[in-house]
């Protein structure tokens, strides 16, 4: 019988091998990864590693030392270039090819670029050699580092480069930090956050281009005709599901792999993690969520929808969380706001920096967000986990 292919080595695919073991699959699993090395685990990359308090080594994915007990054949350094979803068989980049019983897609996302030629000093942070790239033109020492992007990765980097006491300049074309997952009241507290750390935080602006002196950058040209001077550019847009390798293939591409509710993507073939997008019965609504905790649940799902084989399968219903950590502050998020979203701060306040906002949009709640507010919101994400009516989660928090 062919194996088991996962495609992809990170928290969704090693995740999904962990579930088939554990479901009983006894038979052959091989990962491939287009990485040279395993990769490691994301979240220190903006954080510890970039700030020099944890070693790069420290920074692995939690499945890394149990490869061996889950019996898997990983294969490093190959890109799989092509499927066909038909007779479920892979093209390789080393000119090979591999016959799979199923297919468990967790490829993930690469950072969006801006256009333009390479420079020197531009950065974006996805892979430990994108965050050590990064820290050697820190460590340098540069005048100004300029952040253009005010999502998490932004503004978590922001926050980084500022602990080593560089001056930082945080460009965002929304009005406000974290708009994709955040309602923009709250993202207006973020933005407070770092212009009281001394960040210059430019809002509502879009970037022109990048400014180059040779093959170095020297600058961000801004929209409303100034210019950043940095010759650090962190690059923090967004990022797009790695799916290229599945045209034409016949597995279902939109906003990443199309999945349903129990994250088939076609016969055999099931996708988990960034990549990935499905209808989140819990939520009633298709999602594709880019956060560490769902890449890890997801692949579980995945693992196991795939050993369900022809039966209905298990629909995977979820209430997203996420944490990000900037200065002294740590956000976490449970569930998925809209901007749109009313805001309900429950407890604490904007103002101290330390609260509970929860989410409204009729008499639904759509997510909790605390600010060094932990047990809060590991209680409210229990009971959205129950159901996402409005009231118990007003009565739990106020
Ligand atoms: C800097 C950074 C900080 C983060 N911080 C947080 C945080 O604080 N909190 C939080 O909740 N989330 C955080 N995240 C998000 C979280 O790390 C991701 O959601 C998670 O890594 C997604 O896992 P994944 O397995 O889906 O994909 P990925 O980790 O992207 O892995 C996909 C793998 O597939 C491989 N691949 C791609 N195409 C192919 C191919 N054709 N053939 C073979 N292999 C291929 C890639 O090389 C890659 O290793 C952070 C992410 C980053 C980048």
């Amino acid at each position: 019988m062919p194996p088991i292919v996962v495609v992809g080595a990170s928290l969704a695919g090693l995740s999904a091998v962990d579930a088939v073991r554990s479901g009983g699959h006894d038979g052959d699993v091989v990962v491939l990864e287009a990485a040279a090395a395993l990769p490691s685990d994301r979240p220190p990359l903006s954080k510890q590693v970039l700030a020099g308090t944890m070693e790069p080594s420290a920074a692995h994915q939690p499945l890394a030392g149990r490869l061996d007990e889950l019996a898997v054949d990983l294969r490093l350094g190959l890109r799989v270039d092509h499927v066909d979803v038909a007779g479920l068989r892979l093209d390789l980049s080393d000119g090979s090819s591999l016959s799979a019983s199923g297919l468990v897609v967790a490829t993930g996302a690469s950072p969006r670029t801006l256009p333009g030629p390479p420079l020197a000093g531009v950065h974006v942070v996805r892979t430990l050699d994108d965050s050590l790239a990064l820290r050697r033109d820190l460590d340098a020492g540069p005048d100004r580092v300029a952040v253009i992007g005010a999502g998490f990765i932004g503004a978590e980097v922001a926050a980084t480069c500022r602990g080593l006491g560089l001056e930082v300049t945080l460009i965002e074309a929304a009005p406000a930090p974290m708009v994709r997952v955040l309602p923009e009241a709250v993202g207006a507290f973020v933005a407070d956050l770092h212009r009281a750390h001394g960040v210059d935080v430019r809002l509502g602006v879009g970037v022109e281009g990048l400014v180059a002196d040779g093959d170095r950058v020297r600058g961000v040209a801004l929209a409303d005709g100034t210019t950043v001077d940095a010759s650090v550019v962190v690059v923090g847009i967004g990022v797009a599901p790695d799916v290229a390798w599945l045209e034409g293939s016949g597995v279902p591409v939109g906003n990443g792999v199309t999945c349903d509710e129990t994250c088939l993507a076609a016969p055999g073939v099931v996708a988990a993690g960034d990549v990935a997008e499905w209808f989140n019965p819990h939520f009633g609504e298709r999602m594709r969520v880019e956060q560490w905790e769902h890449a890890i649940e997801h692949g579980a799902a995945a693992g196991r929808r795939l050993l369900a084989g022809d039966g209905p399968g298990e629909p995977f219903g979820s209430v997203p969380w996420f944490w990000s950590d900037q200065y002294d502050r740590k956000l976490q998020l449970a569930g998925r706001p809209a901007a749109t979203d009313e805001v309900h701060v429950l407890e604490g306040s904007l103002e101290e920096q330390r609260f509970v906002a929860a989410f409204r949009r009729g008499e639904r709640c759509t997510g909790v967000l605390g600010v060094n507010r932990p047990r809060h919101v590991v209680q409210a994400r229990m009971r959205l986990t129950e159901s996402l009516d409005w009231a118990p989660i007003e009565e739990l928090l106020s």
